[in-house]
């Protein structure tokens, strides 16, 4: 299954992507994880980064192209993947399709999460990630329960994201409709866009999701 995960920050592409990733053992591929990854390690790479970040803008097309090619060559994406947050423009959704045309792997299915932009908000602003495992919960709709220990054994260490803070949401929302929101129509015309809709709780997400991969 090699699946492209779209929509706006905020719209539950990343919650989604870590569940289908336990229920289906495919990986999700996020590059905004790989990109905190490497601001966290102080790589050349993370100082780069995490401005960009910071600014809600984009990391450039080249090095994010860079990044996926790397990822997808990995031993675990030979069972395919499940990417979230890329591509996040048309060069590298051009990018993208070369490289699977050159691996022989194409994508199956682009599916885009359809929110009103008014829940977007209260997502962003509700959204919390544990330091240590990386799991993404919401104050209100998915708090972590009490038997719901991290990877350590510990409870759930929970921050809000740098970027969640109200200034850099707008500009992030503003950078999707501007540069992301095109791909919705360039992977409708050539038949792999399905779209759902992402309001809703989780259970009836998951299961829309499955309907439209199915
Ligand atoms: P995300 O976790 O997907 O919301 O990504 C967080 C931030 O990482 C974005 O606001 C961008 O600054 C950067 N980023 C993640 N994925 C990409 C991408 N495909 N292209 C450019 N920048 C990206």
């Amino acid at each position: 299954m090699r699946l492209v995960l779209l929509g706006a920050p905020g719209s539950g592409k990343g919650t989604q992507a870590q569940r289908l990733q336990s229920r289906r053992g495919v990986p999700q591929v996020s590059t905004g994880d790989l990109l905190r990854e490497a601001v966290a390690a102080g790589t050349e790479l993370g100082r780069k980064a995490q401005a960009v970040m910071d600014a809600g803008q984009l990391v450039d097309d080249a090095t994010m192209l860079g990044i996926i090619r790397e990822r997808l060559a990995r031993p675990d994406a030979k069972r395919g993947f499940i990417l979230d947050g890329f591509p996040r423009t048309i060069v590298q959704a051009d990018g993208l399709a070369r490289l699977l045309t050159e691996i022989g792997e194409p994508i199956d299915a682009v599916v885009l999460f359809d929110i009103d932009p008014f829940v977007l908000e209260r997502r962003l602003a509700g959204r919390r990630t544990c330091r240590r495992c990386g799991r993404v919960f919401h104050v209100e709709s998915n708090p972590p329960a009490a038997s719901d220990l991290c990877t350590d054994g510990g409870p759930h260490d929970l921050v809000q994201r740098p970027d969640d803070n109200e200034e850099t949401v707008r500009q992030r929302l503003a950078v999707y409709r501007e540069r992301t929101q095109p791909l919705i129509d360039y992977y409708a015309k050539i038949g792999l866009l399905r779209r759902i809709d992402a309001d809703g709780s989780l259970g009836d997400v998951d299961a829309r999701l499955e309907r439209a991969i199915a």
